[in-house]
Order: structure tokens, then sequence, then C-alpha cells
């Protein structure tokens, strides 16, 4: 039931990606992908002086997850610090997608949220949330 719900809501996204399209200029501007499922984000934000977030923009292909995981995501992060940017979790992005995934579902999840925390900060603020749990 719940499962079915979440499914929903995830094809929405797919389909309909909310802050669709790159930024020119932007001040955070970082590209990844996950070569086990060929999915692509290149992720574009604008911060002003408070280091605030204040626009968002995306662009990508692959797999309804990675999509929809950074459209949720792009949702989330309008408004917030960079600072805050960075305690979101991995269980954060399992939460806004709502279902149970796959270990290969789960790259195909975090794509997102690594794109914007390799180029909000760096690699190895990424390797620290990965690490997080393991
Ligand atoms: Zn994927």
């Amino acid at each position: 039931m719940f499962d079915d719900m979440y499914r929903e809501q995830i094809l929405d996204h797919a389909k309909n990606p909310r802050h669709h399209g790159l930024l020119q200029p932007a001040d955070i501007d970082f590209e990844g992908n996950n070569p086990l499922c060929g999915d692509r984000l290149h992720l574009t934000l604008r911060v002003d002086e408070q280091n605030r977030v204040q626009e968002v923009g995306w662009e990508g292909e692959g797999c309804a997850i990675s999509q929809a995981s950074m459209s949720m995501l792009s949702e989330e992060i309008v408004g917030k610090t960079l600072d805050e940017l960075r305690h979101i979790a991995k269980e954060d992005i399992f939460d806004l997608l709502g279902i149970s995934l796959s270990m290969n579902r789960i790259k195909c999840a975090l794509l997102s949220l690594k794109v914007l925390k390799v180029g909000a900060y760096g690699l190895a603020e990424w390797n620290r949330t990965q690490d997080e749990d393991e």
C-alpha cells in the first residue's frame, strides 16, 4: 500500500522533474554519474552572501529512481545554508523516496546526494557520508 503511493510519487518526479534546467552562471556546478546504471546528474546552485541556496537547477538522464531522487532533493535544499546541506544523510534520501531499495538501486538513489556533497564540499566529505553507517 505505502509502497504504491511512494512509487507514484517517484514516477511523478521522474516525469515532471522539479527545478529542471541548469543555472548559468552558477556558484556550484558539478556533474556525476553512476556507471552501473548509466545515470548522470548535473547540478547547479546559486547561493547568496550568507551561503544560503537561492536557486537550484539540474539536468540528468537515467533511471526513474536517480532522476526522482534529484528532483525531490532539489526541493529540499532551496533556502538552506550550505552548512545545513552538509547534514543531509543517506537516510534522508531514503525517506524522501519512501520505498525499500535493492543494493543496485541505492547507488541510483544516492547519486543526487553525492553530486550535491562533492560539488559543495569535495570528495572527502562524501566519503565521510558514505562511511557513516558502514
Ligand atoms: Zn539508476
